[in-house]
This record gives structure tokens, C-alpha cells and sequence, in this order.
């Protein structure tokens, strides 16, 4: 199953760029499915508070449950002294399965970071060209996942993504999405210096197109296992890792069953169940 693990979706209140004033879905998703992706992650475009974009999202993947999978935004700095309460009612009322973060905002926090390793999930933060970031969270939460979009910068800064390279390699619970990332032969380096375990695809729709995203992917000509880790195998085994407290404690038994369905806990595993 191909999973697009990098997508904006909804109304942004800011109305000064795209990424913050509208990020509609429908041409996306009629590319999407024209281009063999199945599932999709999705995220609220850029707003002024978290809490009703995370909400507005949350009714979009309501309508496309079969096709969608939502992850609640927070800003680390703004939302401080909330964000336990917002990831928390993410999961449970509004099924969300991940947290997007933005360094053009605020850098992950340890309150952020608790959060994800509470519930299990997955953070995806754009650090925005500052990949040393990466150096302090990855070693401060070895049990929490970090997925880094665009290799460490949208804006092509290759020194950024150079080094994101080199944290996959260093770093277990480090992984780099593919979305927007131009220079080739970063990919090229980063599945064979870190392996296919470690690289995810992502489109950054709608404003990129996922099937002209997806395609880098098939260029990189790996064998089969290998791309179908990277396609979906890998972000199904980090969306399996969810699991929902109860009131009183832990129990991992009452998790909802994961988005993309049979999810290998192995860290090891990469061949995706299509
Ligand atoms: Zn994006």
C-alpha cells in the first residue's frame, strides 16, 4: 500500500501565503488515486490556533476515513501549557495519529516530545534548515520517532539535508520524508549509507503534485522490498506504534487498531503488506 506521508490539508486564517490561507484537497486526492496512493497523512496548513485548525482537520478526515489519516499541529511555543491537553484530546476524540511541528515557528519542546511518547506517535518536524536541532531531540527521546520533511529544508539548503543524511544514519529513531527534496543524489545516499528503513515519501500536496513526488521514488529503482518499505511499509510500522493510555495507566492492548491496518511493531521489518 503506497502512503503519501506528507500532506497539507484545510483553511489557514493568515491569508499572507499559500501554506497558510488554503490547502484544498480535491485535486489532490483525484492525482493522488490516479498515481496508485492510497492512504495519505495530512495536516492543517499554517494558522493562529492549533486547537480549531486540529478540529477543522479532524472533520475533513471524517469524510475520507478510507483515504486520510490526521495528524494535529501544535506550536511549541504559543500553545505551551496546552499541548499535553491538545495531543491527548487529538487522540482520543478527534483520531488524530501524529504531531506536526514547525521550526519557522517553534522547535519541538520537551512538552511536545512527552506528549508523542505517551501515546506513541510520531513527530514530523521541519527544522527548516536547522538540522542540528535534531542532534538534541533525537538522543533526549530515543523512544519518541522523528520523521524530518524534506530532508531538513524545503528551501534546498543543502548542508541542511547533508546532515539530515548523516543523523539517519547515526540515528535510529530518525527518518527523512522525501517531499520537495530536488537534489537526487541525496535520496541516492541516504538509502544506501541509512537503508530503506529509514526513508519516507512524502509529496507536500497539494501544492506539489504527488504523482510528479512518487515518481522520484520509482526512479531510484530499488528492489521491490525496499521501495515498498520506503512507499508506506515504514510509516505503517511508526502509525502501529500508537497506543492510548487508559485513564488509569497504560494499556497498550486498547489502542484503536492502527490507520494503515496490520502494522509490524519490528523495527527490523521493511517489506510493506500491500
Ligand atoms: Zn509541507
Amino acid at each position: 500500500m503506497i502512503i503519501d506521508g506528507h500532506c497539507h490539508a484545510g483553511e489557514g486564517d493568515l491569508l499572507t501565503h499559500p501554506w497558510n490561507t488554503s490547502a484544498p484537497l480535491r485535486d489532490y486526492l483525484r492525482r493522488a488515486r490516479a498515481a496508485g496512493i492510497a492512504r495519505t497523512v495530512v495536516f492543517p496548513a499554517f494558522h493562529s490556533d492549533y486547537a480549531v485548525a486540529n478540529e477543522q482537520l479532524a472533520r475533513l478526515v471524517a469524510r475520507s476515513r478510507d483515504r486520510l489519516i490526521g495528524f494535529a499541529f501544535v506550536h511549541c511555543k504559543r500553545d505551551a501549557g496546552r499541548i499535553g491537553a491538545m495531543v491527548e484530546d487529538g487522540v482520543r476524540r478527534l483520531g488524530l495519529r501524529g504531531i506536526k511541528v514547525h521550526g519557522h515557528e517553534a522547535m519541538p519542546t520537551r512538552e511536545v516530545c512527552d506528549a508523542a511518547r505517551r501515546f506513541g506517535l510520531p513527530v514530523l518536524v521541519d527544522v527548516a534548515g536547522q538540522a542540528s536541532v535534531v542532534e538534541m531531540l533525537a538522543p533526549a527521546y530515543p523512544d519518541v520517532d522523528f520523521i524530518v520533511p524534506h530532508f531538513g529544508s524545503f528551501a534546498d539548503d543543502w548542508r541542511a539535508q547533508q546532515q539530515v543524511v548523516d543523523q539517519l544514519v547515526r540515528h535510529r529513531n530518525v527518518y527523512a520524508d522525501t517531499s520537495g527534496l530536488r537534489r537526487f543524489d541525496y535520496l541516492v545516499d541516504a538509502i544506501r549509507r541509512a537503508g530503506p528503513g529509514k526513508v519516507i515519501f512524502g509529496s507536500d500536496g497539494p501544492w506539489l503534485h504527488p504523482g510528479l513526488e512518487l515518481h522520484k521514488i520509482r526512479l531510484l529503482g530499488l528492489p521491490r522490498a525496499a521501495e515498498a518499505a520506503v512507499l508506506g511499509g515504514n510509516l505503517q510500522r511508526l502509525l502501529g506504534r500508537l497506543r492510548v493510555p487508559q485513564r488509569r495507566g497504560f494499556v497498550e492492548a486498547s489502542a484503536p487498531e492502527p490507520p494503515a491496518g496490520r502494522a509490524s511493531r519490528a523495527p527490523g521489518r521493511q517489506s510493506a503488506r500491500a
